[in-house]
């Protein structure tokens, strides 16, 4: 929120300065605007990658079977579907993708759910993120109905935790358990980001946030290990980018309204949080702010209040080299000839940020006449 009186214009070294994790000051006008997004009325981003828009050709273009050959998924009515009693084969996506955000919906057919082969094979299917190889799956299973009373039918119905819908298999039961009936749409929402690796080293084991119907069941899940039936594995470095692709369990599942929006590496983010500032590259970037800046000067020399504001501004990002002289200098001059009170308010104003950030030492403020 803005303190302050509607007419104060928000001015450099109006915030805490740039620092060794923060490559902008708080509030900073350099600072790049989002880029816009539209959302269409059915809550497509203008930003996402469509991968099934509800018709058969969006299907054919972008998705394939593992050999990246036409899939024998069908469609039908708007939705596409892998068939009871198996031999479909996994489908994925043409293309392939790293961190994202994915939206994706299924259904279930009462008619076809029932767990007489086990507890798994009520409508099963899963997510695979970045291919079925990578093992980080989110499971897709009938799972409104969590107890043969409550179904009122014989078969299967009881399911490890770890196992059911909204999980990430194996590892990490949803929080609670949103499913609707089966008949009815459910809604994934899903952030992921991949393990990070350097130098062959985990860095970071990854994340998956899960929205089920949208409620949150999986809140920033670091990924253990590769989500695998009955067994812990460890996570293994692949590629950074492989296909979405969606199992084929035996069951009878249909999806629709598949969108996908890429998302940069949280643990490559400039600004917040101790593990993600890469200090070379915080400072790569106030460097390139700073020289930006600098070349806007007409004359770094000038010994008035707008000039050692305007250097305060660029050696808060880059406190070097000829930035530094020049500004040492142009202050220099102005205390030896201050403007009034007024305007060595101003240009302290500046100052104490950068005191504040411990760039320069109180004593180099300015003394009014
Ligand atoms: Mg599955």
């Amino acid at each position: 929120m803005l303190v302050a009186s509607a007419f104060v214009v928000l001015a450099a070294l109006y915030g805490d300065a740039p620092d060794a994790k923060h490559a902008w000051a708080v509030h900073d006008w350099n600072r790049p605007k989002p880029a816009k997004v539209e959302v269409d009325e059915k809550g497509v981003p203008s930003d996402a990658v469509v991968l099934f828009d509800g018709t058969k050709e969006s299907l054919e273009r972008n998705w394939c079977d593992l050999n990246c050959g036409p899939t024998k998924w069908q469609f039908r009515d708007g939705v596409f579907f892998c068939r009871a009693g198996g031999g479909f084969g996994a489908v994925r996506t043409r293309e392939e993708f790293g961190d994202c955000q994915l939206h994706i919906e299924y259904r279930h057919d009462p008619a076809l759910i029932h767990g007489n082969s086990g507890p798994q094979m009520r409508g099963n299917s899963g997510i695979f993120l970045m291919g079925q190889g990578y093992g980080y799956e989110v499971q897709v299973l009938e799972s409104y109905f969590t107890s043969q009373e409550a179904e009122g039918k014989p078969g299967f119905v009881d399911n490890y935790a770890d196992g059911q819908a909204g999980a990430i298999y194996a590892e990490s039961p949803p929080a609670v358990n949103p499913a609707k009936k089966p008949g009815e749409w459910q809604v994934y929402d899903i952030v992921f980001h991949q393990p990070v690796w350097k130098d062959g080293k985990l860095v970071h084991p990854g994340s998956v946030t899960v929205f089920f119907n949208g409620v949150l069941v999986q809140d920033h899940w670091e990924m253990e290990g590769q989500t695998t039936h009955r067994w812990r594995r460890p996570l293994s470095q692949h590629p950074a980018k492989g296909p979405l692709t969606l199992q084929d369990h035996g069951c009878e599942v249909e999806y629709r309204n598949v969108w996908l929006r890429r998302l940069p590496s949280r643990w490559d983010n400039l600004t917040c949080s101790e593990m993600s500032a890469c200090p070379d590259k915080v400072m790569e970037q106030r460097r390139k702010t700073a020289e930006k800046l600098f070349a806007k000067i007409s004359d770094p020399k000038a010994a008035t209040a707008d000039n050692v504001m305007a250097l305060a501004e660029v050696v808060s990002y880059a406190n070097e080299g000829e930035y530094n002289a020049a500004f040492n200098a142009a202050l220099e001059a102005y205390r030896a000839n201050p403007g009034d009170k007024r305007e060595v308010d101003r240009v302290n104003g500046a100052l104490d940020i950068l005191v504040r950030g411990k760039v320069i030492p109180k004593s180099a403020k300015v003394s009014a006449k």
